[in-house]
């Protein structure tokens, strides 16, 4: 089956084409800067690497670039006609309290997608625009929508829930939903295959996705029982540009000492806190690391506060669990930042973690590798995250089902 994966944010359109027989990635693109100057799409497939620079309105306007570019062989398309997409699987922020796993799309699913935009006013817009221009242009081909929460489901309330009036739950369904799902879901899933394929306990699992935006998971069972993001991407550990947890007073001194509105504090603490707040240098820990190691203070505190919290969080959930056997570590920090996984995982001796500092110095791009020493009781394992492969064998499943 070729399933077209689909992932819009906000102002982006990532796709791949896969053929899921043998999971073979036939076409990789991306579109950026929608709706702003610089539109423009790349696209590689074994015909090579190929830019289109067009001004691009929205999503609407840029799926309709994308399906040109997939059937044209001067943009290295491999497909001769667009008829030969079996289904599309798009990547859809959010279930809100309504879906359990992925869902076939049908008119019904569509207006409850709706109806949860105020869950994610960014993606969420993106996600069904996507969906709509679909239906539009490959009508007949069904579309499968996969959520980035959908892992999150299996929590227990008393780690999902807030604190706050039980009636407001109710009202506004205020409460931790999580993220990162498919990437979770894929990492935990290929840990567990590892582990009992060497006959070793898998049952109590802490994943770490730690890239631009992070989140940890606790997985106990191969189910998530506890995540660190929170009603929307912000609550959790320092990201490149987000604070992670914060105490919400903060909100209304912010408000009261800068005139901010409560909107700009949540846009400061979503884009202008993290690794480019603290350090005052970037986003992106590779530039703030070369900061640190010139001796730049800010940049040295903006690491430590991330790898401190990544810390804290594994305590916590090998608490939650009784026991750890497994760290997993993913996304562009955890699978490619030997600094900042040593200082995550030194002094966790006490808890039968023991890193290989050599493991972890060489760790090989691109596959399952091992960080822990032969003796350490609990497993470190760097596993490279593909979350378009979990959307595309999800479609798959939906639609055979169907
Ligand atoms: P996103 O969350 O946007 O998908 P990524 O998973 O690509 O982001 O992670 C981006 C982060 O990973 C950045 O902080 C970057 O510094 C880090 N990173 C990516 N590649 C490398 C690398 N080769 N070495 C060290 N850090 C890396």
């Amino acid at each position: 089956m070729k399933v077209l994966v689909l992932n819009a944010g906000s102002s982006s359109l990532k796709y791949q084409l896969i053929e899921t027989d043998d999971e073979k990635v036939l076409v990789k693109g991306g579109i950026e800067r929608i709706g702003i100057e610089g539109s423009n799409l790349t696209q590689k497939s074994e015909k090579g690497e190929y830019k289109v620079e067009k001004p691009l309105a929205d999503h609407t306007e840029s799926f309709d670039l994308l399906i040109g570019c997939l059937t044209s062989p001067a943009f290295g398309g491999v497909l001769k006609d667009i008829s030969e997409i079996d289904a599309i699987g798009h990547r859809v922020l959010h279930t809100g309290t309504d879906f359990k796993g992925s869902v076939l799309v049908t008119d019904g699913n569509l207006a409850i997608l709706e109806k949860n935009i105020p869950l994610g006013p960014l993606h969420m817009p993106a996600n069904i625009a996507c969906i709509k221009s679909c239906m539009k242009v490959l009508p007949g081909v069904p579309n499968v929508a996969v959520f980035d929460t959908a892992f999150h489901t299996t929590m227990p309330d008393k780690a999902a829930m807030y604190a706050i009036p039980y009636e407001d739950y109710e009202r506004y369904k205020i409460k931790r939903y999580g993220f990162h799902g498919t990437s979770h879901k894929f990492v935990s899933e290929e840990a567990v295959g590892y582990l009992r394929s060497k006959g070793l306990p898998w049952d109590k699992i802490v994943t770490c996705h730690l890239g631009n935006g992070s989140s940890i998971t606790a997985v106990k069972d191969g189910k998530c029982v506890d995540t660190s993001m929170g009603m929307t991407p912000l609550e959790g550990v320092p990201m490149g540009t987000r604070s992670g947890d914060i105490d919400a007073s903060v909100v209304e001194m912010l408000c009261d000492r800068k005139g901010m509105t409560p909107a700009e504090v949540t846009q400061y603490l979503n884009k202008k806190s993290g690794f480019l707040g603290v350090s005052g240098v970037s986003s992106d820990s590779r530039n703030v690391l070369a900061e640190a190691e010139k001796g730049n203070y800010r940049a040295r505190l903006a690491l430590d506060m991330f790898t401190y919290r990544v810390k804290k969080y594994i305590g916590a959930y090998a608490a939650a669990m009784g026991g750890l056997d497994c760290i997993v570590l993913t996304g562009g920090i955890g699978e490619n930042s030997a600094p900042l996984r040593k200082d995550i995982l030194e002094g966790l001796e006490f808890l039968g973690v023991v890193v290989d500092a050599e493991r972890n110095e060489k760790c090989p791009r691109g596959r399952i590798f091992e960080l822990n020493t032969d003796g350490s009781r609990v497993k470190i394992l760097v596993i490279p995250t593909n979350e378009e492969l979990v959307i595309a064998r999800e479609t798959r499943d939906i639609v055979k089902k169907a």
